[in-house]
């Protein structure tokens, strides 16, 4: 047959595109405000505080503390060393400390933050997902994962959620409360000292060097800039020099927020240059009212023109994160919108990752065709705007952003 007289090729997706799966809870009901709207909570309940630890204080609070217990200052240095460069909070293992007393001093300004309820292992040991229980018995989670030249931590910084998103089984209980600056760094800590353990798989054979986490993402449970103030404390702490701190790169930080908007204005004055991701998943607001409910205090424009201003005020690249869900938000038009929307703010300020969803049958929450994930990218990378497709590890055992919902069952 000539070709002319071939049927035309139907766009096999055109129809498909057409589809929109609005966003909603499964088996389980999303809290609703008296205006019923989605329930916000950004004020942390009432509940009782975590012990004072090192972490939370500066060097000279950790002298003054020290003071207070009717204890020696010059020894705050002593434990900060053994705290941020040996991973240790046991008096047993500082025999350079006197042993009349340590006990007392090391309870003093290490006091015990979280016990590790349940370890999951998976990558073949490349990656790790703990479970932690705080002081009050609130439950977090963190995921150590080892990648080629970098080992990161997704960290938490609050129990639970008040964000409220319709897909995410972390927002789903809301927000037990905020967690200490140095319950965040605790995670880090206890991690390195994991991986000085020699538990996290993967380490090239013949590689001596020691090994520490050198990345971290605030992607585990909570909304970081919720808790700003104790996120950016953490924040001191994991970038200060050791041995105050963990001595870590603020470039390695990646501090990712679903988009409020005053606390990314104040992020942007702080000189500390950390990566900032804002989880945008939606370039209208229309989707994005009911994807991300806090998109009704600050639209799609408020959300994108900070961070914008992010880059200018650091001159650190923005990522975008953007789940791709089937029929939900991965239709080509709005590949388009996002990319028409970035380029009015400008060139060479922002890159788009594009996170696959996990394949599950017969939900909303599904993960986008591959050849539409294929389109999606063309599109944002034919407009000029730089594109990875994000990994997403972990997710065999839960640990993919969004899904952290702590249990111990
Ligand atoms: S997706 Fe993030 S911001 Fe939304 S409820 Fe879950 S943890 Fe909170």
């Amino acid at each position: 047959m000539p070709d002319a007289l071939l049927p035309p090729v139907a766009e096999p997706t055109t129809a498909a595109r057409t589809v929109q799966v609005r966003p909603r809870t499964e088996g389980w009901q999303q809290q609703r405000g008296a205006d019923g709207r989605p329930l916000l909570q950004f004020a942390s309940p009432k509940r009782g505080k975590p012990p004072v630890h090192l972490a939370d204080l500066t060097p000279e609070e950790r002298r003054a503390r020290l003071v207070e217990l009717g204890l020696p200052a010059f020894r705050a240095g002593q434990l900060a060393r053994h705290y941020f460069t040996r991973y240790t909070s046991d008096p047993a293992e500082m025999t350079d400390l006197p042993a009349a007393g340590r006990d007392e001093l090391v309870q003093g300004l290490l006091p015990e933050l979280m016990t590790e309820v349940r370890r999951f292992t998976t990558d073949r040991g490349d990656t790790i997902k703990f479970l932690w229980k705080l002081h009050d018995g609130a439950l977090v989670e963190s995921v150590l994962m080892r990648y080629p030249g970098r080992i990161t931590l997704c960290v938490s910084s609050q129990a639970g959620c008040g964000m409220n998103c319709p897909f995410c089984a972390t927002g789903q209980a809301g927000l037990t409360r905020n967690m200490s600056a140095a319950e965040i760094v605790d995670q880090v800590v206890r991690a390195n000292r994991v991986i000085a353990d020699g538990a996290l798989g993967g380490k090239r054979a013949g590689e001596t060097t020691p090994e520490r986490v050198s990345n971290i993402v605030f992607m585990g449970m909570g909304e970081p800039l919720a808790n700003y103030n104790r996120l950016m404390s953490a924040v001191r702490t994991m970038v200060a020099p050791a041995p105050e701190g963990l001595g870590m790169s603020a470039r390695h930080i990646t501090v990712s927020t679903v988009g409020l908007v005053p606390a990314i204005t104040k992020l942007s004055a702080e000189k500390i240059p950390v990566t900032f991701a804002l989880s945008l998943h939606a370039p209208d607001d229309h989707l994005r009212d009911e994807l991300i409910p806090v998109n009704s205090r600050w639209k799609v424009d408020e959300a994108l023109d900070a961070a914008r201003a992010y880059f200018d005020a650091t001159g650190r690249r923005v990522s975008i994160e953007y789940a791709l869900i089937k029929d939900m938000n991965d239709h080509g038009w709005r590949a388009d919108l996002l990319a028409e929307k970035l380029n009015a703010r400008g060139h060479g300020w922002v890159h788009v990752n594009p996170i696959p969803l996990n394949p599950t049958p017969g939900s909303v929450w599904t993960a986008s065709e591959p050849a539409v994930q294929r389109e999606f990218v063309r599109r944002l990378e034919a407009a000029g705007i730089p594109t990875t497709i994000r990994d997403t590890r972990g997710k065999e055992i839960d640990g993919a952003c969004g899904q952290l919902a702590a249990t111990e069952a």
